[in-house]
């Protein structure tokens, strides 16, 4: 099916660009001995469930430091999707946009948006619309400017980018289709100042099966990009002060890599590769211990966010960019997100016999890409 482009308006893109720049090898170290008793006597407790036949055993503890992805970059979120930086490369990162003016800004936002969560997404986009049209305009004078009418720029630049999405689902499906409707009525709302994402993505998502999954994440990502409430546009904007670079540090900050207890930890989730994912600071820290029917309401695009984040890790693996300890960290995962989830998410993963496959197919200069074979190993399944 043909997708219409989309070139106006940012969606969030749903893979991170792979950087270019990131050249320098990746330190694996070897795992720090942890007390291996009682770590394993937590998860024994955890995962076995009386069904030992089933469950496998291939992760090991591992403080959250120490978790792999920790020591990497641009790691993609396993729950939005968005880019992740690490805490020590928080100020370099920022300092790319210290020097920065007009539309050498304006590219720059858009070409690193994805480091940015939805309310810090809002402010820079906005800022890289002011930048455009403003030369001699860096981060903190385009900052300041869009503060003088927010909330009506924070209303046109969601309208846009519904409207971007609509444009697409309509030349898929026509006008008249229910995901158009409900884009249409949501497009209305926002014109009267509503804005708040809640409603609109609890419908979307009940559009899942009338749509492709490509048009699906267009769409939901179109709808990510309205914030859930107005006021978190407005207090991101206020809360990033000073020159370019510190506010661009501020508006960084919710991106930071964090590592997740799938079961939480305050409920005895142990700390090991089984029950850890690379999440961001700001799909982490609110989470808390809500139930992740609760958490989808606020994220519905978790799941298919979550299938990527494990791909992405799984070709790491393949690509020995990850140790081969982790080999069996997909089929661990996707047993704790399945059993958290009570079975709402349900990853496609390799195992690790596959994955071993592939990098010695690697190894002998072969082509190997986890994504085809994920589709070709569920191909199998589904027979
Ligand atoms: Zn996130």
């Amino acid at each position: 099916m043909e997708i219409s482009p989309v070139s106006s308006v940012s969606l969030f893109s749903s893979r991170p660009v792979e950087n270019k720049k990131a050249t320098n090898p990746i330190v694996v170290k070897q795992p720090e001995t942890e007390q291996k008793t009682a770590e394993s006597g937590a998860l024994r407790a955890y995962f076995l469930g009386g069904n030992l036949a089933t469950v496998s055993f291939g992760g090991f503890p591992v403080s959250t430091g120490g978790f792999i992805t920790k020591k990497m970059n641009d790691v993609p979120c396993s729950c939005c999707g968005g880019r992740m930086v690490r805490n020590q490369e928080l100020s370099n990162k920022a300092r790319e946009f210290a020097n920065l003016r007009g539309q050498d800004l304006s590219d720059k936002i858009h070409e690193d948006k994805d480091f940015f969560r939805t309310p810090q997404r809002v402010v820079m986009m906005l800022a890289a619309e002011e930048a455009e049209k403003n030369p001699s305009f860096d981060l903190a004078r385009a900052k300041h400017e869009i503060g003088k009418n927010l909330k009506e720029r924070t209303q046109n630049y969601c309208i846009n980018s519904l409207q971007a999405a609509n444009e697409v689902v309509k030349a898929n499906y026509g006008e008249d289709c229910a995901t158009s409707q409900i884009l249409q009525r949501e497009m209305e709302k926002l014109k009267k100042g509503n804005i708040g994402r809640l409603g609109l993505t609890e419908q979307l998502v009940q559009q899942q099966s009338s749509l492709s999954p490509e048009i699906y994440e267009t769409v939901l990502d179109a709808a990510m990009n309205i914030p859930v409430d107005f006021n978190d546009v407005r207090k991101a904007h206020g809360q990033a002060n000073g020159n370019a670079q510190s506010i661009a540090r501020e508006l960084l900050k919710p991106s930071m890599q964090t590592i997740e207890h799938i079961h939480p930890k305050s409920l005895g989730g142990p700390n090991a590769t089984q029950n850890f994912v690379a999440e961001c600071a700001d799909c982490n820290n609110p989470r808390g211990n809500m139930s992740y029917a609760q958490w989808l309401k606020i994220h519905p695009e978790f799941p298919l966010k979550a299938q990527d984040h494990i791909e992405w890790f799984q070709q790491q693996v393949v690509d020995g960019k990850i140790d081969s300890r982790y080999d069996d960290y997909g089929v661990d995962v996707k047993e704790t997100l399945s059993k958290e989830s009570k079975g709402i998410i349900e990853l496609k993963v390799l195992n690790p016999e596959k994955i071993k496959e592939l990098r010695e197919a690697k190894k002998l200069q072969q082509e190997a890409n986890t994504f085809e074979e994920n589709s070709s190993q569920n191909k199998e399944d589904n027979e």
